[in-house]
């Protein structure tokens, strides 16, 4: 099984909606278990500015799916949730990341692990902590020094509170 890190955003179609149902599809992906769900944020658009806040969020889960067959699966449930691909970093209803698999470092066609943009979000490192206040990418680098790196980009927090790491079975 490998520790797969997901980020989840949204700023239509009722945002917090969009994520808690994603994190409910997330969970029931055949071969994996969700180990555990950060808290969800606000915060303000990267790139274009004239569209509404996102809502971002990231769960952890366990399977035993390869990395390309997951990426299917979270491009499956964006399509489920009528993702149509208009503008580059403009408005979207579920927008899906593998940011971490296991200590993986993939670069192919189809995917960069960790996500590059990772270490500069804080809408991507914040969650993250939520999950594992130790994680660490494969480098070395720690999330939380990234964290603390990483310019503000005034996220608020929204419920739901995280949900803590369940133990197995
Ligand atoms: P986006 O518009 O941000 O959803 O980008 C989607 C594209 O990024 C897809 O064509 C994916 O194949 C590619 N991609 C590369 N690396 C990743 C990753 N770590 N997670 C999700 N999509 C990725």
């Amino acid at each position: 099984m490998t520790d797969a890190f997901i980020g989840l955003g949204s700023n239509l179609a009722e945002p917090t909606i969009q994520l808690a149902r994603a994190v409910a599809e997330l969970a029931s992906l055949p071969q994996t278990s969700l180990v555990a769900q950060s808290a969800f944020y606000r915060s303000h658009p990267v790139g274009p500015q004239d569209q509404p806040d996102f809502v971002n969020g990231a769960v952890w889960l366990s399977t035993a799916l390869g990395a390309l067959d997951l990426l299917d699966y979270l491009q499956a449930i964006e399509q489920q949730h009528g993702r149509q691909r208009v503008q580059h970093w403009g408005p979207r209803t579920l927008d899906l990341d593998l940011l971490m698999f296991g200590h993986e470092t993939i670069h192919s066609e189809r995917l960069t692990v960790p996500h590059p943009e990772l270490p500069n979000r804080d809408f991507v490192l914040q969650p993250l902590l939520d999950l594992n206040a130790g994680l660490n990418l494969p480098d070395g680098r720690s999330i939380s020094e990234l964290r603390q790196q990483c310019p503000d980009n005034q996220l608020r927090r929204l419920l739901p509170l995280p949900r803590e790491p369940q133990p197995p079975g």
